[in-house]
């Protein structure tokens, strides 16, 4: 496993699935948020990366196991990107998806 978690995977889930997060990873979560937001020099730190990283990792790995049926992964079929939003219907690389095809741009008429 490697140790970065997949950042836009991280603010997809997060953004359209916060639904799926137990009471306990929403605590964390707001933590971690406020945490991030001191800005004093001197801010005594709760949140080291690497338990950040392991949260959001863990997270989302759960996620994904038990959520199977309630998440849907938006990616582009043609280059893999992840959609910004599950609804998207353009991907970061300007494929489109036509009736729930992913086809390149240029070859629309
Ligand atoms: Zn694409």
């Amino acid at each position: 496993m490697c140790n970065e978690y997949d950042l836009e995977l991280k603010r997809y889930l997060f953004n359209y699935y916060g639904n799926l997060l137990t009471e306990d990873e929403v605590d964390i979560w707001n933590s971690i948020i406020e945490d991030s937001k001191k800005k004093s020099f001197f801010k005594k730190v709760k949140w080291r990366k690497k338990d950040k990283i392991k949260f959001y990792q863990d997270t989302i790995n759960r996620l994904l196991k038990e959520h199977q049926q309630d998440i849907f992964i938006n990616r582009c079929s043609i280059c893999g990107a992840l959609a910004r939003t599950p609804e998207a219907k353009i991907c970061r690389n300007s494929h489109k998806k036509v009736n729930d095809v992913w086809v390149e741009m240029n070859s629309i008429k």
